[in-house]
């Protein structure tokens, strides 16, 4: 996870991934396609680490995911799975 305002993540102390290995997040998987120099969303590993979100009972999911949203993070955040085009569309519907 990159931060770019470490203010605003004192939620993540209490995060049930804490500890976890972060491979647990990784969405995308290059190994497949790599002879096509590109990567793919893994639409398993992104259900993996949802459920592990929703499952862990994580006490911080919303802070998570709001944090996810405003910073416009591609990947799980709070149990969702964040895209590219989703904050593209919620960009266009703030303008
Ligand atoms: S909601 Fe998921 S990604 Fe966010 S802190 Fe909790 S376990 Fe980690």
């Amino acid at each position: 996870m990159s931060c770019s305002d470490p203010e605003s993540m004192d939620w993540q102390g209490d995060a049930a991934c804490r500890g976890e290995d972060p491979r647990l997040f990784e969405v995308l998987s290059g190994d497949e396609c790599a002879h096509l120099g590109g990567y793919v969303l893994n639409h398993a590993r992104i259900q993996r680490a949802r459920r592990f979100c929703r499952e862990s009972g994580c006490p911080v999911r919303a802070a998570c995911l709001e944090w996810g949203t405003r910073n416009e993070m591609v990947g799980v955040w709070g149990g969702e799975y964040l895209s590219r085009e989703f904050h593209q569309i919620r960009r266009r519907g703030r303008a």
